[in-house]
């Protein structure tokens, strides 16, 4: 029976058994705790206490590093690195509460939209992080990658396993739509996949475009009703209308049709406010997007 060994000392017995369980950092930590028991500086209950975590929190730190890199999430971009104040017409507080990540479990999906350079990856990218943290399976991709995937697989024969891959993800961000135009069907790809997961997962998309130009960016408006028609049932939207990060030192080299396009205007997202019944998504949008 191993660790019944009765040659060895209790001290060298512990160290085996932390070898059998593999436990690295305990047994790295073990004699200088075992010092400080013997000065009289903490307890046997501290000193287990202490060995347990320091093995727990480096476990910890191993899942969420590897979870980062398969989540594809490895720029790390984190809430607390995101300056509120530079950009005002975001609420910090909803933002926050996104972060409770209440939104995974009811299979919502969020919507950052906004010109170029107003944070949109930069929160998607936090929320993933905050996601991973709490154990939640994550990935992010790029729409234009995401459909070359899904293209690539279709070719192959693969386009079932593809969309179901995509599917397995508590939480899938989807970057950048809008950036690049869809390859023609890469707009039926993308419904096929959001049809898959529709009411069964939670998404964070990022658009620089209004949804009223989804039919352009997809090369098809029946697809992109059909997309939006899920996309907005359980939504939450966030428009962000400001100034560029990226642009923000360099201001007096931006030209002005640039600058006043990022800064003064919004993004042209919703059609407008209509009297009367609401369509099916304008009131999916009125509903969520408080
Ligand atoms: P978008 O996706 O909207 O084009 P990004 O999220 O990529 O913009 O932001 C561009 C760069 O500026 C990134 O490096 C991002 O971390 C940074 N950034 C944007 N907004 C902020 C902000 N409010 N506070 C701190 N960094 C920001
Ligand atoms: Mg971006």
């Amino acid at each position: 029976m191993p660790g019944a060994d009765p040659t060895l000392s209790t001290v060298d017995r512990i160290k085996r058994s932390l070898v059998g369980l593999r436990m690295p950092r305990a047994l790295e930590c073990l004699d200088a705790v075992l010092r400080q028991v013997e000065r009289g500086e903490i307890g046997t209950l501290e000193a287990i206490d202490t060995l347990l975590i320091d093995e727990l929190t480096l476990r910890e730190n191993r899942r969420i590093k590897t979870a980062l890199v398969m989540a594809r999430l490895s720029t790390m971009k984190t809430l607390a690195g995101f300056d509120f104040a530079f950009q005002p017409s975001l609420d910090r507080n909803r933002i926050l509460a996104l972060a409770g990540l209440d939104f995974i479990s009811r299979h919502e999906v969020v919507h950052f939209t906004g010109p170029p350079g107003t944070g949109k990856s930069h929160l998607s990218i936090a929320l993933g992080i905050e996601a991973v943290k709490a154990g939640r399976s994550v990935h992010f991709v790029s729409l234009a990658d995401l459909v070359g995937t899904l293209a690539k697989a279709e070719r192959e024969g693969s386009l079932r396993e593809k969309i179901r891959f995509y599917s397995r993800f508590a939480l899938l961000i989807v970057d950048e739509i809008g950036y690049l135009p869809v390859v023609p069907g890469g707009g039926n790809l993308f419904f096929q996949l959001v049809n898959a997961r529709y009411e069964k997962g939670a998404m964070i998309l990022t658009s620089n475009r209004g949804f009223a130009e989804w039919g352009q960016i997809f090369g098809d408006p029946v697809v992109a009703t059909a997309l939006l028609d899920r996309l907005l049932h359980h939504a939450v939207v966030v428009q962000i209308e400001g100034a560029s990060y990226r642009l923000r030192q360099h201001e007096e080299l931006v030209p002005e049709h640039v600058r006043s396009k990022a800064l003064i205007q919004p993004p042209p997202a919703l059609p407008p406010r209509r009297r009367g019944r609401p369509s099916k998504l304008q009131g999916a949008v009125d509903q969520h997007a408080g």
